[in-house]
């Protein structure tokens, strides 16, 4: 059984809940007997990087272990920090494979884990199925010391970001940025090079991070997903999102280049 955290999710209340104890802490694979009468299943995270993690899910209906909270996992990169946010990715992951493929979607028969791989096997026609990822892009695009920053429907009011979407069937990531950033401002784009990625687990993204330059075009919201989409300056910046996302990182990135 591997040490360290426990992740316990509770998909009764909220698909993204995590149990923290009161004292704001997770608690530890050890303590695994506290808490078995209340859950429906439990796993092992095998692969994160820093080593195994166990996650617990909480049997439908069932109370909240005594001495535990209900926090979001959104919350968690600031009450816990960045490494075990990642970590806690991974283990909503393991458990959403299992929460998702209690049955084959191909035959219906009963699926159970595999022994050999972090994957759900289907016990009638064998098919396997792994954690799911999509790619999504996601570009800072500079014009002459300026930044484009979209707002986006689902933001809170004020705040703008980079332009970000998913990477469709038959595409490059490097297609995508230009195909997204053209649909939701009207840019394009060009001299588009790779700046990082990172894991975001709402449900189950790969954020891979670009830098681009202004080609031609004037922004344009697509008034559905982006309602708003300007250039800034470094001195007239909105409400950006957190410093957890790799948005954030792309904006803080050119910042730094722009007072360099
Ligand atoms: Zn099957």
């Amino acid at each position: 059984m591997p040490e360290g955290p426990f992740f316990l999710f509770d998909r009764t209340r909220d698909a993204n809940v995590l149990l923290l104890r009161s004292v704001m802490s997770l608690p530890r694979s050890c303590e695994l007997e506290n808490y078995k009468e209340a859950l429906e299943r439990f796993g092992h995270v095998s692969k994160t990087p820093e080593g195994g993690a166990m996650w617990g899910l909480l049997a439908e209906g069932a109370a909240v272990p005594c001495g535990l909270v209900a926090v979001s996992r959104r919350d968690l990169a600031v009450i816990l920090g960045q490494r075990l946010f990642l970590r806690a990715g991974a283990a909503f992951q393991m458990m959403s494979l299992y929460a998702d493929n209690r049955f084959c979607g191909r035959c219906g028969a009963l699926m159970e884990d595999c022994e050999a791989e972090p994957a759900r096997v289907c016990l009638g026609c064998g098919r396997m199925v792994f954690p799911s990822l999509s790619p999504a892009m996601i570009v800072a695009v500079e014009k002459e010391g300026r930044l484009l920053l979209g707002h986006n429907a689902s933001f809170p009011e004020g705040r703008y970001s980079v332009l970000a979407g998913f990477v469709e069937p038959g595409e490059t990531v490097e297609q995508a940025v230009e195909r997204e950033v053209y649909e939701e401002s009207g840019i394009r784009v060009k001299n588009i090079r790779y700046a990082g990625s990172q894991p975001w687990p709402f449900p189950s993204s790969m954020m891979l991070g670009f830098r681009a330059d202004w080609e031609s075009g004037e922004p344009v919201p697509d008034g559905t997903e982006i309602t708003d989409v300007r250039w800034f300056s470094p001195y007239d910046l909105p409400d950006l999102p957190p410093r957890i996302s790799i948005s954030r990182r792309l904006i803080d990135g050119w910042l730094a280049r722009s007072n360099a």
